[in-house]
């Protein structure tokens, strides 16, 4: 039989509303999250390729509801970002690492620099850099116990712009990554004017690196290209003990993902940290 094309149409219908319904009801509840202290942050190790040894550590939010439910970052960062909210969320995020940062000094735990994410919706808020400015103050940590991850993506909306922000943040004393790298479309130009320290090398050619001769010449070009413009290049999403390997032949620095740890609360950071990280 052949198909209804207005049937087609209302099913369409029907997803699109349930859709948007989904999402004027995350909005709601995400709206009132902050006030509630429904955020945590969880960390994950990042680790030195060559011999494994613990470099820093990478802020990850969770969203725990009153049921105890976790919603997922990939769920609701991208409607935070729409409604604008992760202006607010991400200035909670900012002053919550630093807080953690602080008593970990305090406690003397070693525990490398901390990156945190930051939406590239933030960069566009005109407030971005004093709000940046006076968390710093409030909690007295050192910038450069911090690094600010910025996807690629973000950065190329207004290259410009960016390249301004970013030069405001790295004045302050902040380490800058590129995130995700490889997945848009930067231009080798605009490589070499942002003013960042670190590429992460997206997960999606990390997954394929032992199975796809594509991946694997693509991650190699960003490591050289890296290393020529004096930037550090961070794997992320490794799982695999193989992956590590191909990543060590291949010159990389530094590496984050399962095969290391997952991302885990604080208190799981805490007991691992009571050692000091090397002599
Ligand atoms: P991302 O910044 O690329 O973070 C890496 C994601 O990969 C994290 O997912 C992490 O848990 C996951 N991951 C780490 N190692 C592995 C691995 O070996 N295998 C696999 N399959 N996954 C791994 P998560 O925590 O769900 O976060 C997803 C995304 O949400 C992040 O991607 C980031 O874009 C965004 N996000 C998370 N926290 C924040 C935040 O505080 N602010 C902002 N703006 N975005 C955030
Ligand atoms: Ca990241
Ligand atoms: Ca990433
Ligand atoms: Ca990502």
């Amino acid at each position: 039989a052949k198909a209804n094309p207005h049937r087609r149409t209302e099913f369409y219908r029907t997803e699109l509303c349930e859709q948007a319904e989904r999402q004027v009801a995350l909005t709601k509840l995400l709206r009132k999250a902050v006030s509630k202290h429904q955020f945590r942050a969880h960390y994950q190790s990042k680790h030195a390729v060559e011999d494994g040894r613990l470099t820093g550590y990478e802020a990850l939010i969770r969203w725990q509801l009153d049921d105890g439910v976790l919603v997922s970052p990939a769920q609701f960062i991208p409607v935070a970002e729409e409604t604008g909210l992760i202006v607010e969320i991400g200035r909670w995020m900012l002053a919550e690492v630093c807080r953690q940062i602080t008593e970990w000094r305090r406690l003397g735990y070693s525990f490398g620099r901390v990156s945190v994410n930051i939406s590239g919706r933030q960069l566009t808020d005109p407030e971005f850099v004093t709000t940046v400015a006076e968390i710093i103050g409030k909690t007295g940590v050192d910038p450069s116990d911090l690094e600010l991850e910025i996807t690629e993506s973000w950065l190329m909306v207004d290259p410009e712009r960016s390249t301004e922000i970013l030069r405001a943040l790295r004045g302050m004393g902040f380490k800058l990554s590129i995130d995700d790298f490889g997945i848009a479309y930067s231009s080798m130009n605009y490589l070499k004017h942002f003013p960042v320290d670190v590429i992460k090398v997206d997960r999606s050619f990390v997954r394929d690196i032992l199975t796809d001769r594509d991946s694997q010449a693509i991650v190699s070009a960003i490591i050289a290209m890296g290393h020529n413009l004096g930037r550090e290049i961070v794997a992320e999403g490794v799982e695999t003990r193989g992956q590590l390997d191909m990543l060590r032949s291949a010159g990389c620095d530094e590496a984050q993902g399962y095969l290391f740890s997952r991302p885990v609360p604080p208190e799981d950071v805490e007991r691992a940290r009571r050692m000091p990280l090397r002599q």
